[in-house]
């Protein structure tokens, strides 16, 4: 009898309180705060709303990686994978490794320890799937740019669920091998729109020879992929299947590059298309079993909001201040092949921002990024936090 009540108030608390069937970690590579300002702003201009708006649970992260104060993905990505600081250029390994030269001591991802308490996982990136965010979930390499090597890690990592692109890391060879692990392999849209998620299992979605496309380049030139959102909902019917819940990690990817190339414009469009992602999941899950976390790895180029536009004025334009004779565009990046602004018959050439120190791919900036959460478990989202605090709070919700 009193067992009977043990069991009952036991299973009574669960429901009450919840627990973490599912945890999701949203990661727009190079989102950093003012790409979510400038993401609200053009938004704004459109009358429409930034769903990232919605979280009350919000924290502050530094991204210092072990030997420098600006990190790139595959340190951070290593931090919020593995919760150990690294070099730049390390995957999933400690700071005892040197980049391109010296293996140091493996750390498992939370993958490894999800898969450990019967958990499905997946990994879902707009960029090829051995770069270097994905890869510090599954990979272990003092150099992120041995992609061939990271697909061969890979295809020996059991993540159920892969989406993105790279098909040229996976050789015919490797993709049989695939096959033979009971992976359903898909390398067309048109693939893709046939997959059966109630009878897969494994999925392997190469959709592209490299990166996919920026949002805006698929959406204008009617670039035969996925979208973001349709690749996440996707491995979310895939890997619902499983009683004992699931790890997603899906990565805004192409962000980063668009800010590497001072491309104010994609990068906006490509953070949109990251927001509707997480949007459309929360729609189809319930906050009382899942976790969402969404962070960034780093901010990238230096991008700057200026002067004093009027509010309404377009992001792409430029400012005048009162008589004065400044003339200045809205954003500007700090690094980058940014140029000066062109006049063009059309009028200003805008696709591009200036940078103030000229570079043919724009660095990464040491700025802190923001961490949202959703969901049960996201209380702790609070104060300000370092990256490597992201794998704890996920593993604790495990
Ligand atoms: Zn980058």
């Amino acid at each position: 009898m009193r067992k009977a009540l043990f069991i009952s108030i036991s299973v009574l608390l669960v429901f009450s309180i919840g627990y973490t069937k599912n945890i999701v970690l949203f990661v727009g590579d190079g989102m950093g705060p003012t790409y979510v300002t400038a993401t609200r702003l053009y938004l704004r201009e459109k009358k429409q709303k930034l769903h990232l708006d919605t979280f009350k649970k919000i924290a502050i992260v530094q991204t210092f990686a072990a030997d420098s104060v600006v990190t790139d993905s595959a340190a951070s990505a290593t931090a919020f994978a593995c919760g150990v600081k690294t070099n730049n250029g390390v995957l999933g390994e400690d700071d005892t490794a040197v980049f391109m030269q010296k293996d140091g001591k493996k750390v498992n991802s939370i993958v490894h320890f999800a898969k450990q308490k019967g958990m499905s996982v997946g990994l879902v990136t707009t960029t090829r799937i051995t770069h270097a965010t994905p890869a510090a979930f599954y990979a272990h390499t003092n150099s992120r740019d041995d992609e061939q090597e990271i697909a061969h890690q890979l295809i020996k990592s059991g993540v159920d669920v892969l989406l993105g692109g790279g098909l040229k890391y996976f050789t015919p060879e490797m993709q049989e091998e695939l096959k033979k692990q009971n992976y359903t392999v898909v390398k067309t849209l048109e693939e893709f729109n046939k997959i059966d998620s109630k009878k897969t299992q494994k999925l392997f979605g190469l959709l592209s020879d490299s990166h996919l496309a920026y949002e805006l380049d698929r959406t204008s030139a009617n670039i035969k992929e996925p979208s973001l959102t349709e690749l996440v909902l996707k491995a979310h019917e895939v890997l619902k299947k499983n009683p004992k819940g699931y790890f997603l990690m899906v990565e805004g990817g192409r962000i980063d590059h668009a800010g590497h190339e001072n491309d104010a414009l994609r990068a906006i469009h490509d953070t949109i298309a990251f927001d509707k992602a997480i949007a459309a999941y929360q729609l189809v899950v319930t906050s009382k079993d899942t976790l969402v976390l969404v962070t960034a790895d780093h901010e990238t180029g230096g991008l700057s909001i200026n002067g004093y536009p009027n509010l309404g004025i377009g992001l792409f334009e430029h400012v005048k201040e009162g008589d004065k004779k400044l003339d200045y565009p809205v954003l500007t990046w700090a690094t980058g092949p940014g140029f000066g602004v062109k006049e063009t018959a059309q009028g200003l050439f805008t696709e591009k921002q200036p940078a103030a120190f000229l570079r043919d791919y724009s660095a990464h900036s040491g700025v802190d990024v923001y961490l949202y959460g959703w969901g049960v478990g996201s209380e702790v989202v609070q104060g300000t936090l370092d990256n490597t605090d992201i794998f704890k709070i996920m593993k604790k919700a495990l």
